[in-house]
């Protein structure tokens, strides 16, 4: 469960980080009470469940109430890398002298939680990675053993601010059961004081039973207008940020149909799992839901046959594009149970918009092709 900005800088709060004081607005109307009572400059700041919100201009800052205002109206409603913005975060603004980068990951391949940081915050920690590599500094913490202050200093240096952060930052992610806590950047003022500015926590959802408090922050996540579309559909559907829209049956299938795609040099748009079924209906509700991502350039339709037969999910996807008008072209790899007769019946009916490939990575290079 990935936690919007204000909830981490709530959590922040609790566990003693220092955070600018905010106030959460819906509307341009509520945004301008909220700056009054902060008081001075303000940033206004988009609440989505993805990155780069500065880049994309989802960050603003405003010089007073009516300013913060037009911000807010500026920001409610656009589109960021497929999240559409419904939430502000309205913050007192801090003035930046220095801007590093903070987080506690949980590194799967060493069955440890990994310290990071790096004096070049601001940016996509991936870029850091990859263009600066000496800078990131990379920490283990033993989660037998704990935290110690040796580990922070081998992390951060002899800074007292950042030292104590970074202890109440890995207290956080252990008590929270968390799998992230990122705080990027994490600033230093004129004045010399270090607090953090962003907030990116995410809650292990097989924890989730031992947080109940966390439970109403779900239902706000939850508000993901085509996730909460997909649900009403009864479709398993994870909306992401690429192009190429993905439908699998089975959800092995469909998380290799993700990975095939990156391979293949593309961006997935989404995981979505048909299930067993091949029938008309639950491929209609599927490419609705897939379709009405914007970002959606093509689709890739991967289905292997083992009781579904071929045949019948061709059938079901030729009645399903008489039904759903698609904008995009649709890329299908079927094989498995009656795969030739299936492959057979889509050349026959040959509708516009559809293709065939004989393999997963055949398909995948087109539909990369088809939303390029
Ligand atoms: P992100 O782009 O989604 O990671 O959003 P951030 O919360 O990290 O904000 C992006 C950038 O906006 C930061 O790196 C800062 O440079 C800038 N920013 C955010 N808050 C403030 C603020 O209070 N004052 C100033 N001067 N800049 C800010
Ligand atoms: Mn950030």
């Amino acid at each position: 469960m990935d936690l919007y900005e204000y909830q981490g800088k709530e959590l922040f709060r609790r566990f003693d980080i220092p955070v600018s004081e905010g106030r959460l607005a819906t509307s341009p109307a509520e945004a301008r009470p909220a700056a009054e009572e902060l008081g001075g400059r303000v940033v206004v700041k988009a609440q989505v469940l993805t990155g780069g919100r500065g880049k994309a201009g989802g960050v603003m800052l405003a010089e007073d109430p009516a300013d913060a205002e037009r911000k807010a109206a500026e920001i409610l409603g656009l589109d960021i890398r497929g999240h559409v913005v419904s939430k502000l975060w309205i913050e007192r603004s801090s003035e930046i002298e220095e801007e590093h980068y903070l987080s506690v990951t949980l590194d799967r391949g060493e069955k440890k939680p990994l310290l990071m940081y790096t004096k070049e915050g601001g940016v996509e920690i991936e870029q850091v990675a990859a263009e600066k590599p000496e800078a990131l500094v990379r920490v283990h913490v033993d989660p037998l053993e704990g935290y110690r202050d040796d580990l922070g200093r081998k992390l951060v240096g002899d800074d007292d601010q950042t030292l104590a952060i970074v202890e109440k930052l890995y207290r956080c992610f252990t008590e929270c059961d968390a799998t992230l806590c990122e705080i990027n950047p994490l600033i230093v003022t004129p004045v010399g004081t270090v607090h953090a500015l962003d907030a990116k926590v995410t809650i292990d959802d097989a924890a989730l039973f031992r947080h109940p408090d966390f439970a109403e922050w779900r239902d706000t996540s939850a508000a993901d207008p085509l996730e909460a579309f997909a649900r009403e559909k009864g479709v398993t559907y994870v909306k992401l940020d690429g192009s190429v829209g993905i439908l699998g049956n089975g959800a092995g299938l469909s998380m290799a149909t993700v990975d095939v795609v990156v391979v293949a040099g593309g961006r997935p748009a989404n995981f979505c799992d048909l299930g067993g079924g091949g029938s008309a209906e639950g491929v209609v509700d599927a490419l609705e839901v897939i379709a009405r991502d914007a970002q959606v350039r093509s689709i890739l339709f991967n289905i292997f046959g083992g009781i579904t037969r071929g045949d019948e999910v061709a059938r079901g996807i030729l009645a399903a594009l008489d039904r759903v008008d698609l904008a995009v072209p649709i890329v299908v790899r079927l094989d498995g149970t009656n795969a030739e007769e299936g492959r057979a019946i889509l050349r026959e009916a040959a509708p516009p918009g559809l293709e065939v490939e004989p393999t997963m990575l055949d398909a995948a290079r087109r539909a990369v092709e088809l939303a390029a």
